[in-house]
């Protein structure tokens, strides 16, 4: 059975890659090491068996019980995915869903053997609050049909279901931007992040 954890503000910014307080925290919480990524809007996904270097990615997997696996984010989507024995971290923002990572990090569970995977998508921020100019509109809307939900705001959520079809997935409609307790690019343009947590 999997584990999952998203932090909040509370616990302070981890948008430092490289070691910190904050992570070391959070790992002594986790019990096991956590591998974190440097995150890069690319659609590179990572199968890792052990602690690693830092790898420049935006998905991580693995198969091993004893390692945890961290997605850090401000408004982006922290997507996390997991079977009996699989787990997946995702960053998913506007250019991710583009480059469908989700996709990617899909296929790579399934060929380490997950069967029937589920997700959840943590705090980030809601097709309301995400406004954008008319040709990224026009562009995105294309491309992900779903996410067009009104002119000029993207649904990144909806464009997430649409790509994974096979996933039963779940959001906790936590509004980045609009809660005070999550870390929001959008909403004050700061550079903290929160994280999103998951192991077997
Ligand atoms: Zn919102």
């Amino acid at each position: 059975m999997a584990r999952l954890l998203f932090t909040s503000r509370n616990f302070g910014s981890l948008a430092d890659p490289s070691p910190h307080q904050n992570l070391a925290q959070l790992t002594k919480l986790i019990g096991k090491p956590i591998q974190i990524m440097n995150q890069v809007h690319g659609n590179q996904v990572v199968v890792v068996n052990e602690p690693t270097q830092v790898p420049e990615a935006d998905g991580l997997v693995t198969a091993n019980k004893d390692l945890a696996l961290a997605v850090r984010v401000a408004d982006c989507l922290p997507l996390l995915m997991y079977s009996e024995n699989v787990v997946a971290a995702v960053h998913v923002g506007r250019k991710g869903l583009v480059n469908k990572v989700s996709r990617y990090a899909f296929d790579q569970m399934k060929a380490l053997g997950a069967g029937q995977i589920r997700a959840v998508v943590g705090p980030h921020i809601c097709a309301s609050c995400y406004e954008v100019g008319p040709e990224l509109y026009a562009q995105i809307s294309k491309s992900n049909p779903a996410t067009a939900v009104k002119v000029n705001y993207l649904d990144l959520y909806a464009g997430l279901v649409e790509q994974l079809p096979e996933v039963g997935l779940s959001n906790l409609h936590l509004c980045t931007k609009e809660l005070p307790d999550y870390f929001s690019h959008r909403a004050s343009g700061e550079l903290g992040r929160q994280v999103g947590v998951i192991s077997l």
